[in-house]
Order: structure tokens, then C-alpha cells, then sequence
């Protein structure tokens, strides 16, 4: 990223999980370059202070915090989220991008009550977490936007299956409709990014073959996978103004995937 930076997100106060590593990463950066201050989470302290040390060495200090914070624990959600407050002085924007994709084969039969159950924790009782503290803090200051990451295989059934994660994700688009229905009139925002198959740690240690890559990348119409920075392009554009009159969506940037049949 170079000169000249955005004012996308000048005045706002962002609050981001998953920041130690690709989307978070990505968006943590980009979200700074555009202005905001940031909050920047991890279960992974180490990982979560180098994005901060990224974001500083780029834009000055004052700019970005870190806190090791898992969000399954709801203690560590309360604590993320009101630090944006007593740092910062607010939080307007939400990035609830954490979460688990367990690597073991994880279908209806093989998968175990362990790892449904983690899944759920990570991937849905944080977001959930994370959604309850900040609606308490945007009721005060007149609103915000609020962005859950879901994925593709919550709207498509996915072909190398994964039970426990795609439930997970489609329990992120249902939640992250019902709270923008009820809090629309807020003036709070919520919106699902459903982001397609990426070159991330995530996914990567997952398709661990190159046939199974090249089983995922059959599906994919652009024929590759996806780059963190493009999901973080398109959480920026739901974080900020620009798509002030989007709420409830299931915004899919997926190289097509959900076009083709
Ligand atoms: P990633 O592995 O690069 O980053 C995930 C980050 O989340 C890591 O830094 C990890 O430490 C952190 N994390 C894990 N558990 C946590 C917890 N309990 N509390 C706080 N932080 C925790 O993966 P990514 O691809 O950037 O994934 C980000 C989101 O995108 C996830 O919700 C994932 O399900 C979703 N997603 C990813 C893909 C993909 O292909 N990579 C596709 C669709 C959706």
C-alpha cells in the first residue's frame, strides 16, 4: 500500500477480530490507511501486535491497539470492545472476523461433538458476543456498522465437506439479518460478508493436497483463489458511508461462485 491514503473512515473508531492474520490483517491496514483508529484483536497476542506495529510504522503512532481477546469468551469480547471506547473514545465500526475452520474431516458422520461444538463457540457465539457489546456503545453515539464474516458455503452447499463451519456460517447470515431488521431504525447497520475460497492460512491447511485445491478451485468461475485484501476492499466499502442505505445483506465476494450452477 502507498501514498497517497484514503479519509474513507476519518473519525471513525473500528473494532476488528481475526486481526493477527489474512482478512483481519488486511483490513485492519486498510481500515487505518482510510482514517480510522482500530482495535485490532486476536486469540494470537503475537499476531495481533504486529498488525498494530504494521499500522504504526505506516501511519504514525495513536493509530491502532492490540488486545489478546478469544471471542468465545464473552469476558474478552466485553473488554475488546469497551477499550475502542476508553482509547478511542467510541466504536463505530464492528468487524467480527474471527473464526475456525476445524481441519479434521468434518462431515455429518466423521465430525465429532468437539469440534461441532468449538465451532459454534468461535464462530457464532462470538459474533453474537461481539454484537451485543457493541450495540450497547453505537445505541450512545447514533449508530455504526456492524460486519459478520460468513463465507459461501453458507448460501451453496459446499463440495469437500465441512458440516460443523457451514452451519456455523449460516447461523451468522440468519443473525446478522434478524439484528438489522431490529436495529435498522437505530441506525445500525449489519451486513454478512460471504467470501469465497482464499489463500489464507485458514483455507490452506485445510485443502492440504493439490487435489484438493484443485477439487475447490473446479467450482471457483475466476478459476482462482481469492486475496485477503479483495475481502477487506469490500469491508471497507460496508464499514464506510459509501453503502449507507445496505443493511441485512449477504454481500459474496467469491469469484463467482454463487453465479454458476
Ligand atoms: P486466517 O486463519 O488467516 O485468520 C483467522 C484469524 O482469526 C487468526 O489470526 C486467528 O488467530 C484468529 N482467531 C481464531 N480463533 C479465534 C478466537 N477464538 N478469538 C479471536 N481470534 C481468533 O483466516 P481468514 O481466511 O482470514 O479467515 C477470516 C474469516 O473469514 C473467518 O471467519 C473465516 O471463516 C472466513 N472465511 C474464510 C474463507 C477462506 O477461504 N479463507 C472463506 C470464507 C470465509
Amino acid at each position: 500500500m502507498s501514498p497517497p491514503y484514503g479519509t474513507r473512515l476519518s473519525g471513525k473508531v473500528a473494532v476488528i477480530t481475526g486481526a493477527g492474520s489474512g482478512i483481519g490483517l488486511e483490513s485492519s491496514v486498510l481500515f487505518a490507511s482510510e482514517g480510522a483508529q482500530v482495535v485490532c484483536a486476536d486469540i494470537n497476542e503475537k499476531g495481533a501486535a504486529a498488525t498494530v506495529e504494521k499500522i504504526t510504522s505506516m501511519f504514525g503512532a495513536g493509530r491502532a491497539v492490540s488486545i489478546k481477546a478469544d471471542v468465545s469468551k464473552e469476558e474478552d469480547v466485553k473488554k475488546m470492545i469497551h477499550l475502542a471506547v476508553s482509547e478511542f473514545g467510541k466504536i463505530s465500526i464492528l468487524f467480527n472476523n474471527a473464526g475456525i475452520m476445524h481441519p479434521a474431516d468434518d462431515n455429518a458422520i466423521t465430525t465429532s461433538e468437539d469440534i461441532w461444538d468449538l465451532t459454534m463457540k468461535i464462530n457464532v457465539k462470538g459474533v453474537w458476543w461481539g454484537c451485543k457489546y457493541a450495540i450497547e456503545e453505537m445505541r450512545k453515539t447514533g449508530g455504526g456498522s456492524i460486519i459478520n464474516t460468513a463465507s459461501f458455503v453458507a448460501l451453496r452447499g459446499a463440495a469437500t465437506p465441512q458440516i460443523a463451519y457451514t452451519a456455523s456460517k449460516g447461523a451468522v447470515l440468519a443473525m446478522t439479518r434478524e439484528l438489522a431488521v431490529v436495529h435498522a431504525k437505530e441506525n445500525i447497520r449489519f451486513n454478512s460478508l460471504c467470501p469465497g475460497p482464499l489463500k489464507t492460512p485458514l483455507l490452506m491447511e485445510f485443502l492440504n493436497t493439490e487435489e484438493k485445491k484443485n477439487r475447490r478451485l473446479v467450482h471457483v468461475p475466476m478459476g482462482r483463489f481469492g486475496e485477503a485484501i479483495e475481502q477487506a476492499k469490500a469491508a471497507l466499502f460496508l464499514a464506510s458511508d459509501d453503502s449507507s442505505y445496505m443493511t441485512g445483506t449477504d454481500f459474496t465476494v467469491d469469484g463467482g461462485i454463487c453465479a454458476a450452477y
